[in-house]
């Protein structure tokens, strides 16, 4: 029903040296998958054009980190979702708790980020989930819930239905710590019902067809684990998307 889908965030990590080295080793690793599962790379926007000529045509595709929420003008240092597309870029990141924390970008912002993805025929992963602060003092579901309800209110919900939902405990990224899967089930089947919730004459379709994926701590050990739940359809990998065979055995787990 809902493909799976693989996607790792280089983050602002790699060199030209590195990237070819990486792809040299992980491609081979990849390619017996992609019939089966959606599969990504994001790496910088510098490196975009050497990545897709790596990726050539191994039906691996290519995704950027960020993008703009505006589409052309005075905003130095923003690049536009309509360049990504030129790229050959296919998903774009947006709302990465690195963008909410460390850069500020509020709700509205992520949702305007949203949007121009999608005006640039390109398929946003909007990344949600909650910090430690938040998951204990009991208001896990209100954040997330309030992260979906941005989006939705700029720019629909029929329009999340393009997307993909990555599910990102920020106390899970790039510390070691993954959320047990009784806490990603929890959290997935509520974004679920959430999105089932907003709209129930459509709720079935959306709800059903959306594609959910966690993020926080993946690693060849715990993946398969992960991806045995069924309300997670993927994986959005850090760390260990920069080394092959991690990378090659987490593909290989879903
Ligand atoms: P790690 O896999 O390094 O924890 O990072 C997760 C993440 O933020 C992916 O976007």
């Amino acid at each position: 029903m809902r493909k799976p889908i693989l996607i790792g965030n280089w983050k602002m990590n790699g060199s030209l040296q590195a990237n070819q080295a990486l792809m040299v080793r992980v491609l081979p690793r990849l390619r017996m998958f992609r019939k089966s599962i959606d599969l990504a790379v994001c790496p910088p926007h510098p490196y975009l054009f050497q990545v897709r000529d790596l990726l050539g045509y191994t039906g691996i595709m290519l995704g950027a980190q960020n993008a703009s929420g505006f589409v052309s003008g005075a905003y130095t240092g923003e690049v536009s979702a309509t360049m990504l597309q030129e790229m050959g870029c296919r998903y774009v990141l947006v709302g990465h708790s690195e963008r909410r924390s460390l850069f500020g970008e509020s709700y509205h912002e992520v949702a305007a980020r949203y949007r121009s993805v999608l005006g640039a025929g390109l398929t946003p992963v909007l990344c949600v989930g909650e910090t430690l602060e938040q998951r204990d003092s009991g208001r896990t579901d209100l954040v997330i819930e309030q992260q979906l309800q941005a989006v939705i209110d700029e720019v629909g919900l029929a329009a999340m239905a393009n997307g993909v939902i990555a599910y990102e405990p920020v106390w899970a990224i790039g510390t070691g710590k993954t959320a047990t899967p009784e806490q990603v089930s929890a959290v997935h089947q509520q974004i679920r019902q959430f999105v089932a919730k907003s709209a129930p004459e459509a709720s079935d379709d959306i709800s059903q067809e959306l594609r959910v994926i966690y993020g926080g701590s993946v690693k060849a050990a715990n993946a398969f684990e992960l991806f045995s739940l069924a309300d997670v359809d993927g994986g959005l990998i850090g760390g260990a998307s920069l080394h092959a065979d991690e990378f090659g055995t987490i593909a290989g787990a879903l």
